[in-house]
């Protein structure tokens, strides 16, 4: 039996997990689930899964997830701090599924306690890789991504040296607006950009989705994953998200990753790893397919894309900067209270905006300096947003 915990549970990556899981009762003992303001949803999942432990994000949400559970045993909690108390709680297997850098204390306290864990909430890596890796390193604990191009590379590398690799690609679906005339994306509306064209997700990963700002970030991930140079990272726009990652070697060969786009597949081989087990994916019909397409991106369409770069060349906390910037950004634009194109233009003005207190960028990458800097960089934010209102 596996111990496995599931930090946002609730949630679209958290919801594959438990179903998976869900599947393999006798495989698997569930220590703490984790979720927000979906009270149902996570006492359901913890009493299907017989939990040991579920915890919502909110305090206020306290009394209603205690009376949901109530008669079950299983215990509740509440509140930023017992979140990170369900990280820190025994398990071989954690999931990293709560989006935003709100992912990174409680993933740092499984990898503190040796778990192993898989990562779908790339923000970590993205605040604070070194942190991240570092920590895994000194508890000998794995982390496995789970982002599906990250686990295509992961998979493609298997077998490999690492110093063969020429160039990671890494596909992209292009998102909502991909077609879309350029002008017409400055009134892109919230509900156009919270529709994916392949794969269902999150309301924000999808939003990003359609600025790039995923890709952005995932561009970083791969950097502080597989410890590559930022040149030596491509990205291609794939508009039928077939082919989730490709990795280039010095003999010229170019191994690539195909699946269905089915985010049980990379949680199932992280799930299941260093083993493979059926999973309950579609099989690809190339026949049926027929073709595959891609296209450059365009640089003028993704300005988050060039502003990764920006961080990867700057280092230090700079992750952190973009990051919450974006993520304070995407609050502004889901609010309505700005445009498409004002939440690069956000994120450009809050990197910019930091460079005039270099040593903010260069402090030592602690937690809490994670932490300050994030808050920091939202206050920006806000205050850039609130300069352009008036
Ligand atoms: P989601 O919005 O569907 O779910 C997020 C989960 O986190 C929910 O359980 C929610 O209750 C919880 N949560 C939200 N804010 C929180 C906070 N401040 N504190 C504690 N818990 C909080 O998101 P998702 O699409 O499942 O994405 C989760 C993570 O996985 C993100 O980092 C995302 O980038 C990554 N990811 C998602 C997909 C996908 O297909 N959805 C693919 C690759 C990577
Ligand atoms: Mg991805």
């Amino acid at each position: 039996m596996r111990r496995v915990s599931i930090l946002g549970a609730t949630g679209s990556i958290g919801q594959n997990t438990v179903d998976l899981i869900a599947r393999n009762p006798d495989r698997f003992q569930v220590v703490a689930l984790t979720g927000g303001a979906n009270i149902d949803q996570l006492a359901a999942d913890a009493r299907a899964l017989k939990a040991q432990l579920a915890v919502t994000a909110h305090a206020g949400h306290y009394q209603a997830l205690r009376a949901a559970l109530s008669g079950t045993g299983i215990e509740a909690a509440a509140g930023p701090e017992a979140l990170i108390e369900a990280g820190a709680r025994p398990a071989d297997w954690v999931m990293s599924a709560i989006v935003g850098a709100a992912g990174l204390a409680p993933g740092l306290r499984a990898l503190e306690q040796g778990a192993t864990l898989a990562l779908a909430n790339k923000e970590s890596l993205v605040c604070a890789g070194r942190l991240v890796l570092d920590t895994a390193q000194r508890h000998a604990a794995r982390l496995l991504p789970v982002d599906s191009e990250h686990s295509a590379v992961f998979q493609a590398l298997i077998g490999e040296d690492i110093s063969a690799v020429e160039r990671i690609v890494i596909t992209a679906s292009g998102g909502a607006f991909r077609d879309w005339p350029l002008e017409a994306l400055k009134e892109a509306t919230l509900e156009q950009a919270s529709s994916h064209p392949n794969w269902a997700m999150g309301q924000r990963i999808t939003i990003d989705s359609a600025s790039m700002f995923n890709k952005a970030l995932e561009v970083i991930e791969t950097k502080e994953y597989f410890g590559i140079s930022p040149e030596q990272i491509e990205v291609i726009v794939h508009p039928e998200s077939i082919i989730h990652a490709m990795v280039g070697f010095r003999d010229g060969a170019l191994m690539a990753h195909l699946g269905a786009p089915d985010m049980r597949h990379a949680i199932g081989y992280a799930l299941n790893w260093p083993d493979r087990r059926h999973l309950p994916v579609a099989r690809l019909d190339l026949a049926q397919l027929a073709q595959l397409n891609f296209r450059a991106p365009d640089a003028a369409r993704y300005p988050a894309l060039a502003l990764a770069r920006q961080v990867m060349r700057r280092g230090g906390l700079s992750g952190a900067v973009f990051n919450a910037a974006k993520e304070r950004a995407l609050d502004h634009f889901i609010a309505g209270r700005i445009g498409f194109l004002e939440m690069a233009a956000t994120v450009e003005a809050v990197l910019d905006r930091f460079e005039t207190d270099p040593g903010l960028i260069d402090a030592p990458m602690t937690l809490d300096n994670v932490t300050q800097t994030d808050h920091l960089a939202r206050i920006r934010a806000d205050e850039t947003i609130g300069a352009r209102a008036g």
